[in-house]
């Protein structure tokens, strides 16, 4: 089981839920939440939500669970992924 991709979608309350459960992936600013650039295959630090951008290949493995759990825990339901 892997993550492929995970984004933000508009919504976000920037309660830092996300990133207290999984650092190395969400990073939460003022105004909404990053996928950081440095797991990203384009290095961007944005939501994710226009580039749509793959998780680096290690990522996808090691932090998926982590990833399923934060998007759980986000009271929004905000953090979308591709699982494959
Ligand atoms: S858990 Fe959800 S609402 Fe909270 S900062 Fe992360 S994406 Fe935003």
């Amino acid at each position: 089981m892997a993550i492929t991709k995970v984004w933000i979608e508009e919504g976000c309350i920037v309660c830092n839920a996300c990133e207290a459960e999984t650092p190395d992936v969400f990073h939460v600013t003022d105004t909404s939440c990053n996928i950081i650039g440095s797991c990203r295959k384009d290095g961007i630090d944005s939501e994710n939500r226009d580039e749509m951008s793959e998780l680096n290949d290690d990522i996808q493995t090691e932090l998926a669970d982590s990833i399923i759990a934060a998007a759980a825990g986000c009271p929004v339901e905000v953090i979308k992924y591709d699982q494959v």
